[in-house]
């Protein structure tokens, strides 16, 4: 992925966002890419996968000293995720806010973890915390030819 990563960090601002296991077990994949699609921002990528072992762990790498680290590794990779690249000014910090609060008890009403979660442990999508590491996590879920470059229809209507 080292590449892309170089190749990736200029350019417009990026998110990755992963509906988690439980939110895939719980058929929440529509509800919850809707929130993203209807705000306005631009999908770039998109797939259901099964994370091995060694990407959570990369993935999660800055929380490895955390004792909950086994258990988080355990829940990313215990079933298929929802891996997305979504685009578009002040993405990450507004996806942050689209999601809520990481306890899901303490996440505003309206959010994604306010609305349908519960638990820590089990709070159903994931968004990066800035968009270096927006960038960093689209390159390493995604491999080159997976994102793609599109200007949508709506375009106009959402920007002046
Ligand atoms: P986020 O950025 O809001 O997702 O939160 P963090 O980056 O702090 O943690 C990453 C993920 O680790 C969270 O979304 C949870 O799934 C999990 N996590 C964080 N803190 C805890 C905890 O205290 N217990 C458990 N079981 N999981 C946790
Ligand atoms: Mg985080």
């Amino acid at each position: 992925f080292l590449p892309r990563l170089v190749a990736s960090m200029e350019g417009p601002e990026e998110s990755y966002i992963m509906v988690k296991p439980d939110g895939v077990q719980r058929g929440l994949v529509g509800e919850i890419i809707s929130r993203f699609e209807k705000k306005g921002f631009l999908l770039k990528g998109l797939k259901l996968f099964q994370c091995p072992k060694d990407l959570a762990e990369e993935h999660y790498k800055d929380l490895k000293e955390k004792p909950f680290f086994p258990k988080l590794i355990e829940y990313i990779t215990s079933g298929p995720v929802v891996c997305m690249a979504w685009e578009g000014a002040g993405v990450v910090a507004s996806a942050r806010k689209l999601i809520g609060a990481t306890n899901p008890l303490q996440a505003e009403p309206g959010t994604i973890r306010g609305d349908l979660a519960v638990q820590t442990g089990r709070n159903v999508v994931h968004g990066s915390d800035s968009p270096e590491n927006g960038k960093r996590e689209i390159a390493l879920w995604f491999k080159e030819g997976e994102i793609c470059e599109w200007v949508p229809a709506q375009a106009p209507w959402l920007r002046e």
